[in-house]
């Protein structure tokens, strides 16, 4: 497979029309890794247009049974390509590398799932009050635009694109700008899987530069968001004026809820890579650490005797589990956090530092006696930073789990049926585990209270999200 460099519209690679480039910067050398085209506002318009003659010219309407068969064909030759896709994302944005080979998989997962959900995805019929056959019919709602962040830029792509095609829309796929190669190998990939020119579009380019035109693209019906909460409420605001359908996938500052009656020593062993893995780089991390008071001192010394055994560094090595932050910018905003946890007088009890001087590496660290006013309680680091606070009231400690703006994820350690359901039941957020890390599942809905979002993605609830729902009623007299 050749690395692709280019606007993918129609089927084929095209520069951007201003000639403009990005380069891209390997997070774990500092040094440019690729130039790609870069999308202007002037490229926006042949591509929706493109993808909407796609879409009227036969997609929407195409059988159930070929949708099928080509979307199996894509997920069959991403399972062929999974290796350079994974090296890819490990070279351009520092992931390690045996995260990027899951995830890669769970790409190829992904289009599996959604190819069999196609004539699996139905309507009702309705026994209505008054007599007569009543039945719902769930139709496209034609060119779709998926904005994706950089933090799991391959799995993300295509757990949007794929139910999107899936239920017979079009795409307009537009990476962010740190991370576009893995969405344009996807594009290249499912065109010769066999998916029509126009279908799947992919626009790499600058979200500030290009991303407000396309949401506001007239031919655009939804648009399906991943990525910070205030560029989501900007979309938001901008899909408001044409009352255009929006997911949005934001933010979280989830909490890991650990009881004492629980696991509280393999919660203690697993914990740091919850809020750790890619780098904190994840909206699922569990950055609030809630322990209740008896067990918080003994969970405390083993969470950070975990934390200083995992291991930072080049992201090529396979035994490698935290590779640099994404960019400079990017250390540089979590380092300010840290500076205000200091101002504020939060102890940090392990990291903190750069540990070594080339790449955008920074230690992982763990921060007690945070207070409810500061940023790092409050806000979404992004980063390998955690904090652990101690509780005694189950009942106050809830109050203080849900006084957050999202509601994301979360975790809880318990073995205690009754409670568990009771927490369960409490906490604010759209996705929690019991006794267990895990946020994503490719058969499930996964997605956010308040301010991390509205809409799902995964599950049989994306293939809905990508919808429209018609009811239809027949007079039988
Ligand atoms: P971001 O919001 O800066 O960018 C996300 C995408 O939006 C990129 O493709 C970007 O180019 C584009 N964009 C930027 N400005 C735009 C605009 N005005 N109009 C349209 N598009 C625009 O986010 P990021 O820095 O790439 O990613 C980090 C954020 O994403 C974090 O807040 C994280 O929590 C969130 N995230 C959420 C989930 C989730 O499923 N809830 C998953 C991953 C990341």
């Amino acid at each position: 497979m050749t690395i692709p460099t280019q606007l993918f519209v129609d089927g084929a690679w095209h520069e951007s029309r201003s000639g403009r480039k990005t380069t891209l910067i390997n997070p774990a050398t500092e040094e440019a890794s690729a130039e790609v085209s870069a999308a202007q506002i002037e490229d926006i318009d042949s591509a929706v247009q493109s993808a909407h003659r796609a879409w009227e010219g036969g997609w929407r309407s195409l059988a159930p049974g070929k949708r099928t068969e080509v979307l199996f064909n894509v997920a069959r030759l991403l399972r062929e390509e999974l290796e350079q896709i994974a090296q890819l994302e490990t070279l351009h944005i520092g992931k390690p590398i045996t995260d990027a080979r899951d995830e890669a998989a769970l790409g190829a997962r992904v289009f599996e799932f959604y190819a069999g959900a196609v004539t699996a995805f139905h309507g009702q019929t309705i026994p209505i009050a008054r007599g007569g056959f009543d039945f719902t019919l769930r139709q496209p709602m034609g060119v779709v635009a998926c904005i994706v962040p950089w933090n799991f830029p391959f799995p993300i792509a295509c757990w949007k694109a794929a139910p999107a095609l899936a239920a017979g829309n079009c795409v307009v796929l537009k990476p962010a700008s740190l991370s576009p190669l893995t969405a344009l190998a996807l594009g290249e990939i499912a065109h010769r899987a066999g998916l029509p020119p126009g279908v799947l579009q992919v626009l790499p380019g600058s979200g500030a530069a290009i991303g407000e035109t396309l949401v506001t693209h007239p031919l655009i019906r939804k648009v399906s968001f991943t990525g910070s909460t205030d560029v989501g409420r900007r979309i938001m605001e901008l899909a408001a004026r044409d009352i255009k359908r929006v997911s949005l996938e934001l933010g979280g500052k989830s909490p890991n809820i650990i009881f004492a009656d629980g696991d509280w020593k393999r919660a203690a062993a697993t914990s740091p890579m919850s809020v750790f893995a890619n780098t904190g780089q994840d909206c699922c991390a569990r950055s609030r650490v809630f322990v209740e008071r008896g067990i918080f001192e003994p969970f405390v010394e083993a969470f950070v005797a975990s934390t200083k055994t995992l291991v930072v560094g080049d992201p090529a090595r396979p035994e490698t589990q935290l590779g640099p932050l994404v960019s400079s910018g990017q250390r540089t905003t979590v380092e300010e956090f840290l500076t205000d946890a200091r101002r504020h007088g939060s102890q940090i009890v392990c990291g903190g530092g750069r540990p070594q001087s080339r790449g955008y590496y920074l230690e992982p660290t763990v921060l007690l006696g945070v207070k409810n006013e500061e940023r790092c309680w409050r806000e979404e680091i992004f980063g390998p930073v955690v904090c652990i606070r101690p509780f005694e009231d189950e009942a106050q400690m809830l109050r203080e789990v849900n006084a957050s703006s999202y509601g994301l994820s979360g975790s809880l350690w318990t073995n205690d049926l009754r409670r568990a359901l009771r927490v369960v039941r409490a906490v604010e957020s759209g996705v929690l585990s019991i006794n267990s890390h895990s946020s994503v599942h490719v058969e499930a809905p996964f997605g956010g209270f308040k301010q991390s979002g509205v809409g799902r993605d995964l599950g049989m609830a994306a293939m809905e999200g990508y919808t429209e729902l018609k009811n239809v009623y027949v007079a039988e007299t």
